[in-house]
């Protein structure tokens, strides 16, 4: 995996020993020992990680990880502390400054390589959805999205019939709420997991024994569609960075061994959850966003944008089961003396009311969209001419039979429109010929319009 690495160390033989094991596991690597050339090598050569020594004998870069971490430029490096003192204290302190994880001398490198190719993972899949976002903010899809907390999602998945008790209430009361205890053949096993967890937290000290089953279950994990997104915090047994090792490679986001203190357990919890629902949001500002992006904001129906590659797709479909496919432009009678005598916000109800109508009279295989000012399209698959025909009147006839609400200031106004029907295949054509589709349905609203408004006509190939 490639990456680029930064090595913060004032002692030359720390950093040559490193830089060695990293240079050897392919990675492109800085090195440097105070904090000032740290900073000019960040702003040159952006590192992917770092490796910063916490205990350094002259310089304290505590507040050097903290910085890096709150300043949104540098907040998605990943930060390994290495030579910390393997106290409770030190981690702690460690992890609380923004490092992700904390490996204290000496150092497995089995782990140590195992735990950067994990940050990488992750980070890469954070700097994609944040660049996913940016763009869909440049393109102007934003979706004032909450940054409030949500309540997190927490289970406990325990080999044991009996979980471990004090495990459970120093969740409990690390998280400030109830931890679901899971079994986890039953997790595998159910068709759907509600709430999905954000955080599985897996009791895999009994990992060490034979036949043991915690491996898979990672894996299984991360790779089944409904909780790969879920993070997942190990807690392994004392003194085993293979194991360890093992399940970062396999998938899981943090491990940590069983003898971890109340307050490092949490603090290593509550940082998986927060990047989960950091995640979750970014994810979301971008569907919001391609939703914003294929469909109209006055009405909700799709738009021109979507309606064209849809409809194509529609064809091909229709083409290939050799069935017909009907086309319908719709255009409201008059609209522009409904703006003239009401007002244009009058003018935007009548095109609510008239989505509205249309989206709720279709079924779900019809494609709505809104295709001009007041025109609409609708396409119907699986449909000969002549239901067709008997659509679109019955589109007609739910357009003028009830009035429509211009608000308050205005009594109800009937509204009318005109219908021009098009079909294609399967006896016509052999593959549909789309777009002399579309422009057939036009000519046939061009003709009902002529004829008188309030009515349907069909184009002279579906007729
Ligand atoms: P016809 O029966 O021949 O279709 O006449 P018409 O008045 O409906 O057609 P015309 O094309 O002359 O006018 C369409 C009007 O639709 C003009 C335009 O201002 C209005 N319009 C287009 N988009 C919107 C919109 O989003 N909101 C409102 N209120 N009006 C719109
Ligand atoms: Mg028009
Ligand atoms: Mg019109």
């Amino acid at each position: 995996m490639s990456g680029r690495i930064l090595i913060i160390d004032t002692v030359p033989t720390n950093r040559i020993v490193l830089k060695v094991k990293m240079v050897t596991a392919q990675f492109s690597v800085d090195a440097c020992s105070t904090q000032l050339e740290a900073e000019a090598i960040i702003a040159t050569n952006r590192p992917d990680l770092i490796l910063i020594n916490l205990s350094d004998p002259v310089e304290d870069h505590h507040d050097f990880c903290r910085t890096l971490r709150n300043d949104p430029d540098t907040a998605s490096i990943a930060i390994i502390a290495v030579g910390v003192a393997d106290t409770s204290k030190a981690r702690f302190a460690a992890l609380d400054a923004g490092a992700d994880d904390v490996l204290p001398r000496p150092m497995s490198d089995t782990l140590l390589l195992a735990r950067i190719r994990s940050l990488l993972r992750v980070r890469s899949a954070s700097e994609e959805l944040l660049l996913r976002e940016s763009t869909s903010r440049a393109l102007g899809f934003e979706e004032a999205s909450a940054q409030f907390e949500t309540a997190a999602h927490v289970a406990l998945l325990s080999p044991n019939d009996t979980p471990d008790s004090a495990l459970v209430e120093m969740l409990n009361k690390g998280l400030h709420q109830p931890v679901r205890v899971l079994e986890p053949a039953g997790v595998l096993r159910q068709t759907s997991l509600t709430p999905v967890p954000d955080l599985f937290v897996i009791d895999a000290t009994e990992a060490a024994t034979p036949g043991s089953r915690l491996f898979g279950l990672v894996s299984d994990l991360r790779c089944r569609s409904e909780t790969r997104l879920a993070t997942q915090l190990v807690i392994v047994p004392d003194g085993a960075p293979d194991i360890a090792a093992m399940f970062l490679d396999l998938g899981a986001d943090d491990v940590t061994s069983v003898s971890t203190s109340p307050g490092e357990m949490t603090l290593r919890a509550k940082a998986l959850i927060r990047r989960k629902q950091l995640h979750d949001r970014l994810r979301d500002t971008v569907r919001d966003g391609l939703h914003a992006a294929i469909t109209d904001p006055l009405t909700g129906l799709y738009n021109r944008r979507y309606m064209e590659p849809h409809l194509a797709r529609m064809a091909a479909q229709s083409g290939a089961d050799g069935l017909e496919l009907a086309v319908m432009m719709l255009d409201i009678d008059h609209f522009k003396s409904v703006n003239d005598t009401y007002g244009h916000a009058a003018g935007d109800r009548v095109l609510v009311q008239m989505a509205d109508r249309l989206r709720e009279n279709m079924r779900a295989i019809d494609l709505v969209a809104r295709v001009g000012g007041e025109e609409f399209l609708v396409a119907m698959p699986r449909t000969t001419a002549a239901q067709a025909h008997s659509a679109a009147n019955r589109l007609r006839r739910l357009v003028n039979c009830r009035p429509f609400d211009l608000g308050e200031a205005h009594p109800k106004l009937r509204i009318t429109v005109s219908v021009g029907v098009a079909v294609g295949g399967p006896n016509g054509m052999e593959q549909l010929q789309l777009g002399q589709m579309c422009d057939q349905a036009d000519a046939a609203l061009y003709a009902a319009k002529s004829a008188g408004r309030d009515q349907v006509a069909m184009s002279q190939s579906a007729a």
